[in-house]
């Protein structure tokens, strides 16, 4: 397996970075070499997926079929940027992002191709991809952490509590800006409508303890030391602490408590990370082959034990102790391509209420 990285950070799309980036992506990851864009048993990724566990279900797909795996991992921004400016000369076969926002940005940019496959048809629900033109390929809850010295779970029962005027000056997020909290914003958008997601938004931000910094596992920190009285996070990142020996990742998750949102109402929020064939793919028909494999079983159990994510895939069954102790839950089935197309009017009330 080759890999490339390129560094640059992750970021939602900002039209003033992007000349920027390209440049960026065109000095830091020279393109693939030429013998590896089309050859019977190579397969060009290109992923964002920031999980170092992945690496060893590439080296299984190579074993399992032969087909080498050329691997460029960069940011989201920069590999969007990158395959617009290889244009139909792209090498990428695969492209591989985390959270719809992110996939259905890609989309509209036109960079995927359909993959007719009745394999991927019949093992991914239809509410979790975007026809055969992508497939979500994991799912991750967007949770609450909360310090239950100062919050009880019986106050944030739903999303809609998060701007409830008796959390003033407990409510951590990352920035609005970013994917996850894109994605959110649109499922309140898709739901309740743009004008009532803009009010709970708003009531959000006058909600928040500190301007947002940091990442998820940032505000379930900062809801360990008490800077927060409760957080907005993905799953795995939770799961993931669950599962840590250090010292001071049992001691957040000692101090703190996940909370599923809306179990009497619709369910949390589902999110996918996943992928599609690249619209200029020259190696097809491995694509195919490499997406077929991402939803077998085996990949799909792998994936779960590896980033604390939950299958797309019915009936897989998972070996995760932090999974396993954190139990079943409701799940919105909100079907993902929905609330992506309301990306845009979310990141308008982002801007608008000043979440950043
Ligand atoms: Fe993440």
């Amino acid at each position: 397996m080759n890999v490339t990285t390129m560094t640059s950070k992750p970021a939602l799309l900002q039209p003033r970075r992007l000349i920027g980036l390209a440049l960026l992506a065109a000095l830091i990851a020279p393109g693939l070499p030429q013998a590896h864009a089309k050859a019977a048993g190579s397969l060009n990724l290109y992923t964002a997926r920031h999980y170092s566990s992945d690496d060893a279900l590439y080296e299984k797909f190579t074993k399992a079929t032969g087909i080498k795996v050329n691997v460029v991992s960069a940011g989201d921004e920069a590999l969007l940027q990158r395959i617009k400016s290889e244009g139909a000369a792209s090498p990428g076969d695969v492209l591989l992002l985390a959270d719809a926002s992110r996939l259905f940005a890609a989309e509209q940019d036109g960079l995927f191709q359909a993959t007719p496959s009745k394999t991927l048809e019949n093992a991914i629900p239809a509410n979790l991809r975007s026809g055969n033109l992508w497939f979500g390929l994991t799912t991750r809850a967007r949770v609450l952490v909360i310090d239950p010295a100062r919050v009880k779970p019986e106050s944030v029962k739903t999303y809609s509590n998060l701007a409830s005027p008796a959390l003033k000056g407990l409510v951590c997020t990352r920035t609005a800006a970013h994917p996850y909290m894109i994605s959110l914003i649109a499922s309140q958008a898709a739901h309740n409508g743009a004008d009532k997601a803009e009010a709970w938004a708003k009531g959000v931000v006058a909600n928040l303890a500190r301007k947002p910094k940091g990442g998820d596992t940032d505000q379930i920190k900062a809801v360990a030391s008490g800077e927060c009285g409760v957080a907005v996070s993905n799953s795995y990142y939770y799961a993931r602490l669950m599962r840590s020996t250090k010292p001071e990742d049992k001691a957040v998750v000692a101090k703190t408590k996940l909370v599923w949102p809306d179990q009497a109402g619709r369910g949390a929020h589902i999110n996918v990370s996943g992928g599609g064939t690249l619209k200029n793919a020259p190696n097809k028909d491995n694509a195919r082959k490499f997406l077929e494999f991402l939803a077998s079983k085996e990949t799909q159990a792998d994936f779960a034990n590896g980033n604390n994510e939950w299958p797309v895939v019915a009936g897989v069954k998972t070996d995760n102790p932090a999974l396993a102790s954190l139990g079943e839950f409701k799940r919105d089935p909100q079907a993902i391509a929905d609330f992506a197309k309301q990306i845009r009017t979310a990141q308008q009330i982002a801007d608008k209420t000043g979440w950043k």
